[in-house]
């Protein structure tokens, strides 16, 4: 059984951590940058350490610095969250390597779904569908113009390193095409120090749906059905809600099958998120998450299944807690992100939060790290908060989450509670009618 967990991140997630770790009964480290001396996640765990200056590649990001932490307090495993190590195999096998467990897959499964390339291959090979494009690299224009050809335009060009959204180009003829393809090239270069490109079919108005898994080390696969994330932003998801309004319970046990028996049979273990397009019926794998993402709680509000309580009994090697034919989808939830952004510019509005009133009652959950008199600083993600409501249904949630909207104050900084205040009353948004370029096109038309 596991002591001590050290968790190697910050803000909301470190606390959702550092709860399930302490209702385990296990002691929690804190590592933090010296910007974060005052941060709730240090202020409830156990232990703190602060191992670097203020930007993430100094601290969150500094693999001696974190090793050395838990070393010096005799953490026992280490869990990294989302974003910062939690995607990153080098880490991974340095943490195992010194006899710390590594909360997440293995190093090989986080580089194989690393390189987008051979995630689509490999999740391909176990009958996982996919958007049709070209089944590995671009190896020339010619090459690239007769993919195209046969795929049909738009299509799409991608980087095999991307990553939150960057480095993909739209190409509508094959004229369009030379231009995405050497820009794809060379933006994938400088921000991935790696030039290898492929092309996908450009769906026009598809639904992002993601499909989480759960898989133990005796060979115990589950899903937890679906989350919609389709109201998107530059490509990050702003509300994220499960399950789909689109899909038939015969539909979600159907792609929840397959996603199953694929994880099975590729040995996959630990937490991961299987990203799919939705169109006119179709899934169409994008990409496979290894770690535990931001809208889990949409998921743990339907399933009563606590995620991060699974990841760690899967690390201490002991089997799943529950059956795939044990769990119940009840009701529905939907999962609010609130940034410290101007809620029509996006710019960022870090400093102090003046007053912190959070919503509260019956079925309501907020995972935040805000308290008043904080001070965000301006160096990392502005996620503040996470407002989950779960309701007997679509529209009983939708009217929790007004109300919610309604009595969440955070004073001091500007944040994005009026735009979500805004969608909840959307007509489109209350039909559940929506594609992943929705929101981009309403913010587009609003008036000035
Ligand atoms: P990243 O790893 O950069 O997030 P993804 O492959 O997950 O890249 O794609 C990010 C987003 O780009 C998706 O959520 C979707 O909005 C859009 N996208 C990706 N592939 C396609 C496609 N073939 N057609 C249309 N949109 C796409």
């Amino acid at each position: 059984m596991f002591n001590k967990i050290l968790i190697a991140n910050r803000g909301e997630i470190a606390l959702r951590i550092h709860r399930a770790c302490r209702e385990m009964g296990i002691r929690t480290v804190a590592i933090h940058s010296e910007a974060d001396a005052d941060a709730m996640h240090v202020r409830l765990a156990d232990e703190a350490v602060c191992i670097g200056a203020a930007p993430a590649n100094q601290s969150y990001l500094n693999i001696p610095a974190i090793l050395s932490a838990a070393e010096i307090t005799g953490a026992d495993a280490i869990h990294p969250g989302y974003g910062f190590m939690s995607e990153n195999a080098g880490f991974a096998s340095i943490v195992a390597d010194h006899g710390i467990t590594f909360i997440g897959p293995t190093a090989e499964h986080i580089n194989t779904m690393g390189d987008k390339i051979e995630a689509k291959v490999t999740v391909k090979k176990h009958g996982i569908p996919v958007v049709p494009g070209s089944d590995g690299a671009i190896e020339s224009m010619e090459h690239g113009k007769e993919i195209a050809a046969e795929i049909g335009y738009p299509v799409l060009v991608k980087a095999s390193s991307g990553g939150g959204g960057r480095g993909m180009k739209i190409a509508e003829t094959e004229a369009d095409l030379e231009t995405a393809i050497s820009t794809a090239k060379s933006e994938a270069l400088a921000a991935f120090g790696d030039d290898v490109i492929y092309l996908e079919k450009y769906l026009g108005k598809p639904r992002h749906i993601e499909v989480q898994i759960l898989a133990d080390s005796h060979g115990n696969v589950i899903h937890l059905g679906e989350r919609d994330c389709s109201l998107q932003r530059r490509h990050q998801k702003v509300l994220e809600e499960a399950p789909s309004p689109v899909l038939t319970a015969e539909q979600r046990d159907e792609i929840g099958e397959t996603v199953r028996e694929a994880i099975g049979a590729m040995g996959y273990l630990g937490a991961g998120t299987i990203e799919f397009l939705y169109e006119d019926g179709g899934f169409y794998f994008i990409e496979m998450n290894t770690r535990l993402q931001v809208e889990h709680p949409v998921t743990e509000m339907i399933t009563g299944i606590d995620i991060v309580r699974e990841q760690i009994r899967i690390a201490q090697g002991l089997p799943l807690a529950v059956k795939q034919e044990d769990i119940q989808f009840n009701g529905h939830a939907i999962e609010c992100r609130i940034n410290a952004e101007h809620p029509r510019t996006f710019a960022p509005n870090p400093g102090k939060v003046q007053d912190f009133h959070q919503p509260g009652g019956l079925r309501v959950r907020v995972d935040s790290a805000l308290y008043t008199g904080y001070s965000i600083p301006p160096y990392y993600d502005s996620l503040i908060a996470k407002l989950i409501v779960k309701g007997e249904d679509r529209q009983d949630c939708l009217l929790r989450l007004r109300r919610a909207l309604e009595e969440f104050v955070v004073g001091g900084v500007e944040t994005t509670i009026p735009l979500h205040q805004e969608l909840v009353e959307n007509e489109d948004v209350i039909a559940g009618n929506y594609d992943i370029h929705w929101l981009e096109h309403y913010l587009e038309n609003l008036p000035d």
